[in-house]
């Protein structure tokens, strides 16, 4: 089952306030919120960290989840399994959070959320594996750029017309950003492992964006300005710690994929085996955790009871539920200070794959300095003979076509963009688009520590008495479903240490915490 996105959007609460800091810009809610000054003092004796609910093998707990997105379905499994009693509560009608899939033309499918794995995310593959769920394959980015009004191909290096360093010149951009990161003392496979950062990387890179990180190697200006256009999510501005896992991703490994049919069967097939125990439209408005047990109440009234919570809710949504007692000054701090990025997806199915004669394709089709930001093409071996793309903007680009009227605005989009790079898209067979900032259960798409933020790292961990928290967010693979799975694992094992994931991940992966 998939669902089409929806359309019409709750209103956001007062209390949210957009502040744009870099090009593709950043949601924060809240104003003013400084550096937190750790105030151990002030700290609840219960906010200390919590020892496993179970203390005994034979002892059966209630668990309460709170969201059924990966990290959340991931956690329920995982203690179901151990014999606990479960209970998930989703705000939405649907399972499957950030992972969204839409129907489009021809049985073809589009990702509103995730859109894509690679070979270098273990659980990922093993869940799918466990589920056996079919797998497309997609080509990773060899595309054309625009920018400064100056087009130049991936495939073509040697015409860049930029000014590159001699060093950047004749080589990818993935093989010249690994070159830099490597002088920076890092590598691609070991900032993907789950203990990363150890503390000594932690206080060399808080205070460092992306772009210090590669000034500081000898990295151009122009060089910058095009890892920008390809990748999108992270800038120069970003905070490096936060950014690195995802550069790692991106240009660590070619190898990509997605489930034939969307991406959301996995989530539909984990909430198969939990059945019942997942009580789907009750956005949970608030906990109390003051009384012997943990009480979750919904908005329709309904009150749920157990041992224990795992709150996958997103920051930006769970600090407007009412909790008793009040969190805990570091956490509040966490919720308000958590920078998370605006993107909106415009779908635009094409009647065929017409630039793969041109000799570009993939993840990114496109990357530009253009209010269309960058174009993905997901057709890979899917069938039907569309051509599969979106379009993904991001802060003030997203705040922008936002702006513009709701009719008309995806295909504002994709106009500019054929108006600039002519001849790669022929007829739209689709046009529509998805905004995240207006989805009421998330507010947002990805959330991170700012720079400066790497106190958070220990912090998202920590229980506060019996609340557990998961959802990527709370990992250094933000925006990524191996890190909501990561996530997921971690929490249920605060719980229960016999916690396992439904499938043994076949790589690198270690859980440590
Ligand atoms: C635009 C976009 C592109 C992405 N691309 C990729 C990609 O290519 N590859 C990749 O691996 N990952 C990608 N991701 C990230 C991936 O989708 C997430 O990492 C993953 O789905 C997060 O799972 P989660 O369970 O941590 O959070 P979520 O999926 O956000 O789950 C949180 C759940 O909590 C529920 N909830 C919220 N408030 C309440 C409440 N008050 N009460 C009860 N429930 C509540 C929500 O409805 C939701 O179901 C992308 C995400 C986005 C938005």
């Amino acid at each position: 089952m998939s669902n089409p996105p929806n359309r019409t959007p709750e209103p956001v609460s007062d209390s949210s306030k957009l502040f744009w800091s870099t090009r593709r810009g950043f949601l924060r809610r809240s104003v003013g919120a400084l550096a937190f000054a750790p105030l151990a003092s002030a700290l609840p004796a219960w906010a200390a960290k919590a020892p496993p609910v179970r203390s005994r093998e034979s002892e059966s707990h209630k668990i309460l989840v709170l969201g059924a997105g990966m990290a959340g379905l991931t956690a329920a499994l995982s203690l179901q399994r151990c014999g606990h009693d479960v209970t998930v509560i989703e705000y939405q009608d649907r399972v499957g959070g950030r992972l969204l899939s839409v129907p489009l033309k021809g049985g073809q499918f589009t990702e509103a959320g995730g859109g894509h794995f690679r070979s270098n995310m273990p659980y990922v593959l093993s869940y799918i594996r466990r589920f056996g769920l079919p797998l497309l394959s997609l080509n990773d980015g060899l595309p054309r750029y625009f920018y400064g009004g100056k087009a130049a191909d991936a495939a073509v290096l040697s015409n860049w017309p930029w000014d590159l360093n001699p060093d950047e010149r004749n080589v990818s951009i993935a093989s010249t950003l690994n070159h830099y990161l490597f002088l920076n003392g890092l590598d691609a496979d070991t900032v993907l492992s789950s203990g990363w950062p150890d503390p000594a990387t932690m206080n060399r890179l808080d205070s460092l964006t992306v772009g210090d990180l590669i000034k500081r190697v000898g990295g151009s200006t122009a060089f910058m300005k095009l890892l920008d256009a390809h990748g999108g999510t992270f800038t120069g501005a970003s905070a490096a710690l936060g950014a690195i896992p995802d550069l790692a991703y991106h240009f660590g490994d070619q190898n990509l994929f997605r489930i034939r049919g969307g991406n959301d069967l996995l989530p539909q097939a984990m909430a198969k085996v939990l059945g019942k125990r997942i009580v789907l439209g009750a956005p949970v408005v608030a906990i109390d955790q003051g009384g012997d047990r943990v009480k979750v109440t919904v908005k329709d009234g309904r009150e749920f009871s157990g041992d224990a919570i795992i709150s996958t809710i997103p920051f930006t949504v769970l600090q407007d539920v009412t909790v008793t007692p009040k969190w805990s000054p570091k956490k509040k701090a966490m919720f308000e200070q958590m920078e998370w990025d605006a993107t909106v997806k415009v779908i635009a199915q094409t009647k065929t794959p017409a630039w793969l004669a041109q000799g570009i394709h993939g993840w990114p089709l496109a990357g530009s300095d253009r209010p269309w930001e960058r174009v993905i093409d997901i057709t890979g071996n899917e069938p039907g003979g569309f051509g599969n793309t979106f379009f993904y903007l991001n802060g003030a680009n997203a705040a922008a076509i936002l702006k513009r009227p709701r009719e008309t605005r995806a295909q504002e989009v994709v106009d500019q963009f054929r108006e600039d790079l002519p001849g790669l898209f022929d007829e739209m067979v689709t046009v529509q688009d998805f905004a995240w900032t207006e989805q009421p259960w998330i507010r947002g798409s990805f959330g991170g520590p700012p720079v400066g933020g790497a106190w958070m790292i220990d912090e998202w961990t920590k229980p506060e008495g019996r609340i557990h928290f998961a959802g990527d967010f709370t990992t250094m693979k933000s925006g990524w479903v191996e890190g909501a799975i990561e996530s997921g694992l971690r929490a249920a094992r605060q719980i229960d240490p016999s916690a396992k994931p439904e499938a043994e991940a076949g790589l690198r992966q270690e859980i440590t915490a």
